[in-house]
């Protein structure tokens, strides 16, 4: 029986000269750089509970968690469960005030406060608000939405002095369509940049965003009806990464009452198309989109020739 250590021996010697071979000169190690951007998507569904979270994207900055977009019912789970810090995220942007897509936000905001024991800001950026007129229904501002839950005769007024002091710094974003639109730069910071334009959902004042960092950029076109398309084109041009909510096929196939709300699939290409977007990601899945794949990509591809992802719960992706 061969000692042991001079079997160890042998093997050194043997590995020794087989790296010598092998492996170029004492190459150092690359310095792994987190990704300028990244995309989590924290809910892929809509409104209905049919197994996915509803509308929340998580964006990663450098590698840290800093920029929620929407807040959907779910999402709070979805987040805990990919264990990255809440701690960091202290932006939040709302594409409009829709229950499917605002649901968890004070969960969200304890889970934080919580998670953080110390004084708190947030940044709450979102659409400002109409009266009711008609058949178009009443929605408040983001701040009178804030001030409703966070407010000191708000729901959760306790909230702000729970675990730490909160304060929420609130932005409401002008959601009127206009001619001649151009999207604005609604925050800039250390080579970090959000801008942000009009949308349109119908009756819902909605705004469309996109985030720029290292020359990387995600746009959010939120849930969106033809008449926003022409807005999300010129802030999604040329971006990296354009997340697009897709809940219809092509007409006739959905109620007509559904494309008042949302854009087909087509529509959502020729936008793509149009603005070279790099990279196109399906989200707000609804069961028509989700289980008519092929023919919402065909419908994606008579004007889009890129990657096309449909989105997944949990689904990381770099721009
Ligand atoms: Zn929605």
């Amino acid at each position: 029986m061969v000692p042991r250590r001079h079997v160890s021996r042998h093997m050194m010697a043997a590995t020794g000269l087989l790296m010598a071979l092998v492996a170029p000169a004492f190459s150092e190690p690359a310095e792994t750089k987190p990704p300028a951007l990244e995309l989590v998507v924290l809910g892929s569904g809509g409104p209905g509970a049919l197994g996915r979270a509803a509308s929340c994207h998580l964006v990663l900055v450098d590698g840290t968690p800093r920029i929620m977009v929407d807040a959907g019912p779910g999402c709070f789970v979805r987040l805990g469960e990919t264990g990255l810090p809440l701690a960091p995220i202290g932006i939040q942007l709302l594409t409009h005030l829709h229950a499917d897509h605002v649901g968890d936000l004070p969960g969200l905001v304890k889970a934080r406060a919580v998670a953080t024991h110390a004084p708190t800001r947030f940044e709450i950026f979102g659409p400002d608000g109409h009266g009711r007129q008609g058949e178009i229904a009443y929605f408040p501002s983001t701040s009178r939405f804030v001030e409703l839950l966070f407010g000191t005769k708000g729901a959760f007024a306790y909230l702000p002095d729970f675990a730490g002091r909160l304060t929420f710094d609130v932005k409401d974003l002008a959601a009127a369509l206009l001619p001649r639109q151009e999207p604005t730069i609604i925050y800039s910071k250390e080579g970090l940049a959000i801008t942000a334009i009009a949308g349109h959902h119908r009756d819902a004042p909605s705004i469309i965003y996109r985030i720029d960092h290292s020359g990387k950029s995600i746009t959010f076109s939120g849930d969106i009806d033809p008449d926003g398309l022409d807005n999300l084109r010129k802030i999604a041009m040329d971006t990296s990464l354009l997340v697009v909510n897709s809940a219809v096929l092509d007409p006739p196939k959905a109620p007509p009452i559904l494309y008042t709300l949302h854009s087909p699939p087509t529509a959502l290409g020729r936008v793509a198309g149009d603005s070279k977007a790099l990279s196109l990601v399906l989200a707000h899945l609804s069961p028509a989109t989700d289980q008519n794949r092929d023919e919402v990509e065909k419908s994606i591809r008579a004007h889009y020739a890129g990657p096309v992802t449909f989105a997944e719960d949990k689904l990381r992706l770099l721009p």
